[in-house]
């Protein structure tokens, strides 16, 4: 399995199998990461999220990708910092539980953004020290998944990740 760091958008990842959205717990479209997805997808994805919603932070559903390029689109409510507690423990659950569901879809490629950094008010290291452990705890039980790619918003965001894969 390869853990790639790049700077992008979440909503421009056409080759990876599914990316996965900062969702809010109505599962709606709004700022930040659910917006952008829900934008390139089209109405279409709030329309099948509808009946799966709401969720509970640290749970992730899956659904169809519409009209962005990948075959799906993992939600994921991660912890408002602060508020939902443990938040390290619900913001592990949110990466855990999308590579299940993407192990059981036999997916081969999956696109994170940093969940919980962005309006949820993570703080960035400590969100990226949670997220690069899960993956790596992860990683033994994976037999479907080659790529897990992180995709940060901003320059900052990409060496915060860095310095945790490099263990700094
Ligand atoms: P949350 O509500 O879980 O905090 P946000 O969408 O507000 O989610 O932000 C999560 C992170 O994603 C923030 O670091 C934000 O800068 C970043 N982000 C915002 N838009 C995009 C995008 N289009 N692609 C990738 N990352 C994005």
């Amino acid at each position: 399995m390869k853990l790639e760091l790049i700077r992008g958008d979440i909503a421009n990842q056409p080759d990876m199998d599914a990316i996965v959205n900062a969702a809010n717990a109505q599962l709606r479209t709004g700022g930040g990461v659910a917006g952008a997805i829900h934008r390139a997808a089209g109405p279409g994805l709030e329309e099948e999220c509808r009946p799966l919603a709401p969720i509970q932070p640290g749970q992730a559903v899956i659904t169809g990708a519409h009209q962005l390029p990948n075959k799906y689109v993992i939600h994921c409510l991660g912890p408002v910092y602060g508020r939902d507690k443990p938040s390290d423990k619900l913001l592990a659950a949110c990466y855990k539980n999308a590579l299940k569901l993407a192990e059981e879809h036999r997916l081969r490629s999956i696109a994170f953004p940093a969940i919980s950094t962005g309006v949820f008010g993570y703080p960035l290291d400590d969100a990226a020290e949670v997220a690069v452990s899960t993956i790596q705890e992860m990683t033994g039980t994976l037999e479907h998944l080659e790529t897990i790619r992180m995709v940060l918003f901003s320059e900052r965001d990409l060496q915060a990740f860095h310095r945790q894969v490099a263990g700094k």
